[in-house]
């Protein structure tokens, strides 16, 4: 296969991740999902159980597995697994050995049993989505009464890709917060504590991520719920289906962008979506990629805010990561319970005082 095409290995992961997301959108879709597989099954809820599970499951491994072989097919003329295999790097990366093993695994913990992270957030994560939830019923409410007639399949089309548009946007304003405002900063240090990209250091997340910046994502999120649920009750599956396909592709990317697989677009692509590589030089321990490509998706954000570096200052990452990060100085499951707890106070003691 010749290089140019090797990212063709990456269709079989995007399509399992593009069914996992449109078979968990929203309410709607258990009735259509057992639907689908009683059409072509006959028994529907054991089926689609297993049929989720296994979606459910593979998703991961196959991704992992795909980025590995893209490594070895694309380095297989100057083979060096050292350099080449983020896998291998999982040995390297500062503070306790293969912490993102053990990241990984807490990570899936988390999404199995979120009663851990009641437990751990000291029930702060509960409390913040009972705040949340009165807010969303007034955005609902709101919407509602505006919301037009969905009659056309062009019209939710086009409203579902400014919905995407604006998600991005969403997007690029919590990232930039996270590093602007010393309080979130402290929490987000915990991801940008990996000295190497391991494809693994995605799963660097705290229970406590994204507590506090959720409300950004309120009026939008609470916007494409009703915009799916109104265009599947007026029979328009093209607007979940594109959704769908953008959360399998910045899923997807997310995973690639922090594995030491550089796939760089080519020039006139790249000029309109950030392709994986230019979240290598958001994570470089250089100051001159500091703050630099917050976004996820479009690279408009990034170019309008003055924040976008482009991929020929890839050549000055020496290395990655924050330097003697605490949360490189500890076991992980302290890194990921109760340090955050103790950086935030002091924080908080420090502004009190000053
Ligand atoms: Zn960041
Ligand atoms: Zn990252």
């Amino acid at each position: 296969m010749k290089k140019s095409y090797l990212w063709l290995i990456f269709i079989i992961p995007f399509g399992l991740t593009f069914i996992k997301s449109f078979f968990s959108l929203n309410s709607f879709l258990p009735t259509l999902q057992d639907e689908l597989v009683a059409n072509t099954s006959g028994n529907s809820s054991f089926i689609s159980y297993a049929f989720n599970s296994l979606i459910k499951f593979s998703v991961i491994p196959i991704m992992i597995c795909t980025i590995t072989l893209y490594e070895i097919l694309f380095s297989n003329i100057n083979f060096n697994f050292e350099k080449t295999l983020s896998l291998k790097k999982l040995r390297f990366s500062k503070g306790k050995n293969f912490a993102d093993i053990w990241y990984f695994f807490i990570n899936i913990l988390f999404n199995q049993f979120p009663i851990i992270i009641t437990f751990l957030t000291f029930g702060i994560s509960n409390f913040s989505q009972n705040i949340n939830k009165p807010i969303e019923v007034l955005f609902n409410n709101f919407y509602s009464g505006f919301l037009p007639n969905l009659e056309s399949g062009s019209k939710s089309f086009i409203l579902i890709i400014l919905t995407i548009l604006l998600t991005d946007l969403m997007n690029y304003a919590r990232h930039r917060l996270e590093h602007k405002v010393p309080l979130f900063w402290d929490l987000h240090e915990f991801h940008h504590s990996a000295t190497e990209m391991t494809i693994l250091s995605r799963y660097r997340g705290l229970p406590l991520d994204g507590i506090f910046t959720a409300p950004i994502f309120l009026p939008i999120s609470v916007f494409t719920g009703l915009l799916l649920n109104l265009t599947l009750s007026s029979g328009f599956l093209l607007p979940l289906i594109t959704y769908s396909m953008y959360l399998a592709y910045t899923s997807m990317v997310d995973l690639i962008a922090h594995s030491s697989t550089k796939i760089i677009y080519p020039r006139q692509i790249s000029k309109i979506f950030m392709s994986p590589t230019l979240h290598l030089l958001h994570h470089s321990a250089n100051p001159e990629h500091f703050d630099k490509n917050f976004g996820q998706f479009i690279t408009l954000w990034d170019k309008f805010f003055g924040t976008y570096l482009d991929e020929s200052n890839l050549k000055n990452i020496k290395e990655f990561g924050v330097k003697n990060t605490q949360y490189n100085k500890y076991h992980p499951l302290y890194a990921v319970s109760l340090l955050p707890f103790t950086k935030i106070s002091k924080r908080i003691k420090k502004i009190w005082t000053s």
